[in-house]
């Protein structure tokens, strides 16, 4: 079924959205996006990915068409016109559509701003209880990975190998065998001692709303959580091993690289830390 979609002020059918070919998000990829998950209708951690959107806008200069207010607006709306329950609703925000092809920003023009929704039962996903598989590939992105940019054809070449090595997820790896996240999510390992460790946030990385999240409800229940590094030798000695993001919430990671993770099968921790996400998910919906 056909849904409905916002581009640069109107409502549209998602099939018949249209933006110019001259837009710099098509051109130069000059743009940035966010993707808020939807549970029973509500919009789950919405306040930190909005926070997160303008935080990546603010760093290439490109002013938000409508303000954080009016953007909510549109989110619910697109939401209720699409009768959405679960799943997830999608922004960018591009420089906009120039008369040409000029790498330096274009003057006067409004920048396009375009958002739709699509079904996704998270809570259900079969992947949760079997865990998945990661394959290990070269960190080949660029140094500001701290900004959500559209620019994410690395991330589609190492989700396509993923996809093509039957697993859910690509590691991407840098500096002697240390992973810095997922395609499209944080890592997270639980080691011997129990401790949860996940890459410390800088411009190595993405800043997780998901892994935020997981890390204060985890020290909030008196895990303890280190910020730092880790590698793939670390992994495969870990009790356990997991991804979130806002797509997937918290899934465990089964196997790397075909090799078990413990006994290969999703761990405990791993599999509480869902449900506390779930549940904190159910509380604070918006
Ligand atoms: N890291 C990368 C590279 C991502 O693309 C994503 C999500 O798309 C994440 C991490 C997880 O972020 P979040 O939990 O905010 O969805």
């Amino acid at each position: 079924m056909d849904s409905i979609a916002y581009v640069n002020g109107d409502f549209v059918l998602l099939s018949e959205a249209k933006v110019s070919v001259l837009d710099r998000g098509f051109l130069f990829a000059d743009g940035i996006y966010e993707v808020s998950a939807v549970l029973g209708g509500k919009l789950i951690d919405n306040d930190s990915h909005l926070a997160r959107l303008e935080r990546s806008v603010g760093e290439i200069k490109l002013p938000l068409p409508e303000t954080v207010a009016r953007i909510k607006e549109i989110q619910h709306e697109l939401i209720s016109r699409n009768q959405l329950k679960d799943g997830l609703v999608y922004i960018q925000v591009t420089r906009g559509a120039d008369v040409g092809r000029d790498f330096a920003f274009p003057k006067g023009v409004k920048p396009t701003l375009m958002m739709f929704t699509s079904v996704k039962d998270i809570v259900n996903a079969a992947s949760a209880k079997t865990g998945i598989g990661v394959i290990t590939v070269p960190d080949i992105r660029w140094t500001r990975r701290d900004i959500k940019s559209v620019a994410l054809l690395a991330q589609v070449l190492a989700k396509q190998a993923a996809a093509e090595a039957g697993a859910g997820e690509a590691w991407m790896i840098e500096d002697g065998g240390k992973v810095t996240e997922g395609g499209s999510s944080s890592a997270f390992i639980l080691t011997k001692d129990d401790v949860l460790v996940t890459r410390e946030n800088s411009s190595a990385i993405l800043p997780g709303c998901t892994r935020k999240a997981v890390v204060k409800l985890a020290e909030e229940r008196q895990l303890r959580v280190e910020e730092r590094a880790f590698t793939i030798e670390e992994a495969l000695r870990a009790k356990e091993a997991f991804i979130t993001s806002a797509s997937s919430f918290v899934q465990p990671v089964v196997k790397i690289d075909g090799e078990l993770v413990a006994d290969g099968k999703p761990g405990p921790v791993a599999l509480r830390l869902r449900e506390i996400y779930i549940e904190f998910a159910r509380a604070t919906g918006t």
